[in-house]
Formats: structure tokens, sequence, C-alpha cells
């Protein structure tokens, strides 16, 4: 079974999307993280994306790996271990323009298809999970939440994986605004909830409600526990 998750900014997706995998016994995929391993590429080798040409030759050379270390995700670009850095202020200002353009999309999007394939079962967050690159799953689900509730979540994550670093709540606001609203409104895959997902708030609710929910209507849909 294919269960996808899409929402805006801090919704809680990836930290559902772990926990209904673990308990169902799927694979946990958090395709973010891959466009914001393309976006550290870019940025490192200095690449002009809007460059189709440009872009396309330097994708070739693109590597990625993921290591489990400890029970958590590394992200290898290049060898490089680049897990904090993709959530760093850096690639987080410049994902939503890299992975606004299609030519970024068709590739990891056909990658996401072949991993798919090749699990058969597994859980993938994103934003057009259930819109685009799986749209006959079995279960997709669309997370929502207030914007007060959200920037609260993602400033005190920022703060606590960078401690260095100052952050304001204001600042936390507009920064995720900005990328819902470059994601919603992108021409190619923009975000949006399919017609077939089930929306869940979870301004009130905490992690575990929401993988509550999600796990009993992934039951209902004919999964079983791990
Ligand atoms: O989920 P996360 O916030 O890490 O995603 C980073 C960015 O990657 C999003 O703001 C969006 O621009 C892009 N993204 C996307 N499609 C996906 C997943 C992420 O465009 N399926």
């Amino acid at each position: 079974m294919i269960v996808t998750i899409d929402g805006p900014v801090a919704t809680g997706k990836s930290t559902v999307a772990k926990k209904v995998a673990e308990r169902l016994g799927y694979i946990h995929f958090d395709t973010g993280a891959i466009y914001r391993c393309v976006t550290a590429f870019c940025l490192k080798h200095k690449i002009p994306y809007q460059n189709l040409t440009i872009l396309n030759e330097a994708l070739k050379d693109f590597t990625f790996e993921i290591v489990l270390k400890n029970g958590i995700k590394h992200y290898f670009v290049d060898g490089e271990d680049v897990t904090d850095h993709i959530r760093g202020e850096a690639v987080t200002k410049e994902v939503s323009h890299v992975s606004a353009i299609k030519l970024v999309r068709e590739k990891l999007v056909s990658w996401q298809r072949e991993w798919a394939k090749k699990e058969g079962n597994a859980v993938f967050e994103g934003r057009d999970l259930g819109s685009i690159v799986f749209p006959k799953a079995e279960l997709k689900i669309y997370l929502t939440g207030s914007d007060e509730v959200r920037s609260l979540r993602r400033y005190n994550e920022m703060v606590q994986k960078f401690p260095e670093k100052t952050f304001t709540l204001p600042g936390v606001l507009s920064d995720l605004r900005e990328r819902d609203y470059l994601d919603m409104t992108r021409t190619v895959s923009p975000l949006i909830k399919a017609e077939d997902a089930v929306e869940i708030d979870t301004s009130s609710l905490t992690a575990d409600q929401v993988v509550d929910q999600i796990v009993d209507l992934a039951h209902a849909r004919g999964a079983k526990d791990r």
C-alpha cells in the first residue's frame, strides 16, 4: 500500500509520516529532503539553475545517498553528509525556487515512482505525492494547521537544531508564508489537496493523535501492522 502525506510547511508531515511508517512496518520517504539535496548541490556548485541547459548537464553529476545511522537518516550529496546543512537557512531560502523547475521535478518524480515500485509498501511525504506522483495511492492524507501553531513548531525546531543562531517568531512566520505561497502558486505541480485526500487539521492535535487517525484509516483500507 502507498500512503501519501502532503501539506504546507510545519504541519508535522515528517514526524507523523515516520511514525506511521514505523507502525505499519513500511518504508518512509521524505521527498522534501531530496529537493533540499538538489538545492544544496546547486548552491555548492554555484549552478545558475535558471539556465535549463546548464542545469540539465549539472544534474547528470548529482549523486546522493541515504544512510541510516543509529536509526536516523543521514543524507549525503557528493559523498558529503549534508543532513543538517539541508535544513539550514541557505537551502531553505532557495529550495522552493529549485523545486518549481519542471526538469528537477521530472527527475525526482521518476525516482520516487521507481522507489515505490521496488518497495511496494511505503509512506511518502511532501507536496505533490497524492496529486501528481501517486494519483492511485490507496490512502492520501492532506495535513493543515493554523499559521500560529505551525510557526511556533518551526521556531522551536530551528532553535533546537541551530542553537548558535537567532530566530524570531515573526521572521519564521514570514518565511513559512513565503515558502507556502511559492509552493502553492507555482505552475508545475503546485501544492494542492488531492480530491480524494483526507484532510486533517493538526492545530490542536498531538503528533500521536494524528498518527492514530492515519493508521486507523490505513487499517480500514487493508493495511496490516508490522
Ligand atoms: O518538506 P520540506 O519543507 O522539507 O520541503 C522543502 C521544499 O521542497 C518545499 O518547500 C517544496 O518547495 C519542495 N517540495 C516539493 N515537492 C515535494 C516535497 C518538497 O516541491 N514533494
